[in-house]
């Protein structure tokens, strides 16, 4: 049993040399084992900088709250520690990165999180299993660190990070986003099989109400003018695909 907390979070993307902005301001947010918490909010309300805030991005300064796994903070610890400690931040991983092959970089990410390298017969295989899973061509193992790899292609392989890697906590942003049908019920499916096979709590990060028509949430969150401005169960993903997001943009831009 994990606890994912985000307590009062506020932050400030570094903008210039003297130049910042406040986008986080009072994030509140609890996440257990075995959940999934959807984030759901406007264009440019902070979403993303929330997910890299957590993930320790350089571009973003926290100013104020804590983010606790387990009553720990994980925010003196560099973005490896965080790795170890269970977090999972698609992104945080280097976009493209020539000449590393897919298999040898995932086979180093398992093992720096595993804490010893996973014997090569049994990865090699855990690996084939899972890009089966995910209708990833096997040829994808030789191939460069996302190089060349289509917006698509990309997603799938953060959920073949995320099958992988078995975090405690993973945030998935826009995991849906460019997507289309049969390739989001397959980037679905791999997130299902993640939920069915471990204990992994998530926070799934999206604009659309689409995602969640495959990955049921048991929590939704409306995120608005840089915090949590509404909680409600599924149910609230209906009323914002009814509604939209109008409501709570004027009451984050009245703050
Ligand atoms: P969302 O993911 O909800 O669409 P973001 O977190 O990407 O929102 O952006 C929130 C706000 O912060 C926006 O107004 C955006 O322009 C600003 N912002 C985010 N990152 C940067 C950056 N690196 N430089 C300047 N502004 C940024
Ligand atoms: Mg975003
Ligand atoms: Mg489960």
């Amino acid at each position: 049993m994990t606890k994912f907390e985000i307590r009062d979070l506020r932050a400030d993307v570094l903008i210039g040399a003297d130049e910042r902005q406040e986008i986080l301001k009072g994030v509140d947010l609890t996440i257990n084992s075995g959940e999934t918490h959807a984030i759901m909010g406007p264009n440019g309300s902070g979403k993303s900088t929330l997910a890299y805030a957590v993930a320790g991005h350089p571009k973003y300064e926290i100013t104020g709250g804590d983010v606790l796994i387990d009553g720990e903070s994980v925010l003196e610890m560099t973005v490896d520690e965080r790795a170890r400690a269970g977090l999972f931040l698609a992104m945080q991983y280097p976009v493209e990165v020539p000449g590393v092959s897919m298999s040898n970089f995932l086979r180093s990410a398992v093992t720096a999180v595993r804490g010893e390298a996973p014997k090569l017969r049994t990865f090699s295989k855990e690996l084939q299993g899972s890009m089966s899973g995910l209708n990833i061509g096997s040829e994808f193992a030789a191939r460069g660190v996302n190089e060349g790899f289509s917006g698509g292609e990309k997603k799938r392989h953060e959920i073949l990070q995320l099958e992988l890697l078995k975090p405690k906590l993973a945030i998935l942003d826009e995991t849906d986003s460019g997507l289309d049908v049969d390739a989001l019920k397959v980037v679905s499916e791999g997130i299902n099989r993640a939920k069915a096979n471990s204990d992994v709590g998530i926070m799934l990060i999206t604009h659309y109400t689409r995602i969640l028509n495959y990955v049921t949430p048991d929590f939704v969150h409306v995120f608005a003018g840089g915090r949590v401005a509404e909680s409600g169960g599924p149910e609230l993903a209906d009323v914002l695909e009814a509604d939209g997001y109008e409501r709570f943009a004027k009451a984050g831009a009245s703050q």
